[in-house]
């Protein structure tokens, strides 16, 4: 029915896509309602899906079948347990036009080469933290944690309110890759040990395991950083290829089982404040997508970076009391001096990432403008809080 007014307007010498119609026309047909959408669409050159339809009552979908290739190894909870509902949630969004099959470490690629897989098309998608890539993007690890960096809430305002994530897309798009930030495990705690960390000279021929820039601190106090895999931390601990390692949090690390071989269990995670997992789609693949299925992903990659941390703080509390109540095991709290030192040798390890890495200078820039402001605020609200009001009423009257 729309088409009589197209045909009575247009000058029909005129070759398809380049037709004209009068400006009084073509509001005249508005106001009697007889241009129907996908006509005006088409004489105004948009080229969405309007042109792909024959009517508006024929919806013509395309569905997509992708592959996702994680860091973490199969059944890991939370981490790989996210992956799966992620998948789930986009199917359910988009009601099986974007399906995702997920590949845990190792299943499709090993576990550290997802970033690559996913760069060169293997798969579509990956879950993983920004600071496995340190070896060949630096400024990478300003995005997943800095030893002494912001915690959790304030990453997650500096990605999502602040520049953030607008210099890690920024980053990424040289390796056709977009980043979402999806999960954070929130404070770590500093790690297990079977002797006393009193002071700095403690950690000197420490062998311990502790990636990243936390390792790199580590070194400059004269311990030993070790990379093992997480399936060899228990054995490595046990039979003292390393003296100490750290992994997670309460919830993690009891499943892995060190509370039965080391005998203290140190905080705060000083090197890893709250370390942000991340969702790297195919920019490539990503572009193709129609619009509505790219907010989908958005969305579902914004509800499991919420859900994450929440898993993991409400497994924490759990695992905690656990923990506590193991015999023999101490949980003990690095002194001030040692972080005090621990601070130090982390302003020369940054100083190094960024003195030959423009990039990693923006990104430090950013972030640690963003950090005074988010700290001066933490000191007057969090910290005031957790220091005096943060112990509950035995009893509630
Ligand atoms: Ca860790």
């Amino acid at each position: 029915m729309h088409l009589t007014l197209l045909h009575l307007t247009l000058h029909h010498a005129q070759p398809r896509g380049k037709m004209k119609i009068s400006r009084k026309a073509f509001f005249k047909g508005l106001a009697f309602g007889t241009l129907a959408l996908p006509g005006v669409l088409r004489l105004l050159g948009w080229r969405g899906q309007a042109q792909q339809s024959s009517g508006p009552n024929i919806i013509t979908r395309k569905r997509y079948q992708w592959k996702m290739v994680t860091t973490w190894p199969p059944n890991f909870p939370i981490l790989q347990e996210g992956c799966e509902q992620l998948a789930q949630w986009i199917h359910e969004m988009t009601d099986g036009q974007l399906h995702i099959q997920v590949f845990a470490g190792g299943e499709l690629v090993p576990p550290l080469e997802i970033f690559d897989a996913v760069r060169n098309g293997v798969a579509e998608m990956g879950s993983g933290a920004a600071y496995y890539w340190a070896g060949k993007i630096p400024a990478a690890q300003f995005f997943a944690s800095v030893p002494f960096g912001m915690n959790a809430q304030q990453l997650n305002s500096w990605l999502l309110a602040g520049q953030g994530l607008e210099l890690w897309r920024e980053l990424y798009s040289h390796y056709d890759l977009v980043p979402f930030p999806a999960g954070n495990t929130g404070v770590q705690m500093g790690g297990w040990f079977n002797k006393e960390i009193n002071s700095v000279h403690d950690l000197k021929g420490l062998k311990m395991r502790i990636p990243g820039l936390g390792g790199k601190v580590l070194e400059k106090a004269g311990g030993s950083p070790v990379l093992l895999a997480g399936s060899e931390l228990y054995t490595g601990l046990e039979r003292g290829v390393i003296d100490a390692t750290e992994w997670l949090s309460p919830f993690h690390d009891y499943k892995m089982g060190f509370h039965q071989i080391a005998r203290y269990y140190y905080t705060p995670g000083w090197h890893e404040p709250g370390t942000t997992l991340e969702l790297i789609v195919s920019k490539t693949h990503y572009d193709q997508l129609p619009t509505h299925l790219q907010a989908i992903i958005t969305a579902a990659a914004s509800r499991l970076n919420e859900w994450t941390l929440a898993a993991m703080e409400a497994a924490n509390g759990i695992y905690l009391e656990k923990i506590k109540a193991v015999k023999g095991l101490q949980i003990r709290s690095f002194s001030d001096e040692v972080l005090q030192e621990l601070k130090k040798y982390t302003v020369t390890v940054i100083e190094e990432l960024t003195q030959n890495d423009p990039f990693a200078q923006r990104v430090y820039q950013s972030y640690h403008a963003f950090r005074q402001k988010a700290t001066a605020w933490a000191d007057l609200s969090e910290h005031q809080y957790y220091e005096r009001l943060s112990t509950p009423p035995t009893t509630v009257q």
